[in-house]
């Protein structure tokens, strides 16, 4: 697509987005590609007005700790953590040898996945890194759980956020850790 996240650049009229609020294929802010501290600094400018998408105030206490309701749908980051957690434990639960019709399906799964993700941005970056020489790696648990490791990092990479060591992987989501 041809859209472009909200960017932070130069001086900002009341009327501009506030940094971080990225806008969807409907040209009006994408709750799953935004964070709830940008949302809601968004909903207190009142700055969605010119797409007139209802940005409610959050109560007092909800804006004081910026924690989202539980039962609010999901910001970008809440998002991501239950997609990880999908994923890793998908590649947990893999064969330890995969037949030719499980990797079919799974690349097949995987793609899908970075086509369907609903914040489009993290999906068009998710899309490009697969093409760029990281295919999914599908023959066996320890082959897809890795794969699903360097992807998992490459996005905290993009974030500036720590790597996580893949060798230790399945104790974070399959066998629990050692003593
Ligand atoms: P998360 O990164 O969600 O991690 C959850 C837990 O997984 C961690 O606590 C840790 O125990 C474990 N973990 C961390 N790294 C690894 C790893 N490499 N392997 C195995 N386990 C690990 N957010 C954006 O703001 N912009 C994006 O472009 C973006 N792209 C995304 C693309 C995809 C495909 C997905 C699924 C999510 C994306 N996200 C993106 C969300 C982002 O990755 C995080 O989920 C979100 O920022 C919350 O981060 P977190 O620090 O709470 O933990």
């Amino acid at each position: 697509p041809e859209q472009k996240a909200q960017v932070d650049e130069g001086d900002r009229s009341p009327k501009q987005l506030p940094k971080g609020v990225v806008l969807g294929p409907d040209g009006k802010p994408c709750r799953s590609c935004t964070s709830v501290s940008s949302w809601f600094a968004m909903a207190k400018q009142g700055t969605a007005n010119p797409t007139n998408i209802s940005t409610t105030t959050p109560p007092a206490q909800v804006t004081a700790s910026l924690d989202m309701p539980a039962d609010c749908p999901p910001d970008v980051e809440q998002l991501g953590r239950s997609a990880w957690t999908l994923l890793h434990t998908m590649a947990a639960s893999y064969p330890e040898k995969a037949s030719s019709e499980q990797q079919k399906e799974t690349t097949t799964f995987m793609q899908l996945f970075g086509k369907m993700y609903p914040c489009w941005v993290c999906a068009d970056d998710f899309r490009a890194w697969m093409k760029d020489g990281n295919e999914p790696r599908v023959s066996s648990r320890a082959d897809f759980g890795q794969w699903m490791c360097e992807a998992h990092n490459a996005v905290n990479v993009k974030l500036g956020k720590k790597s996580f060591d893949c060798k230790k992987w399945e104790e974070r989501w399959r066998t629990g850790w050692k003593d």
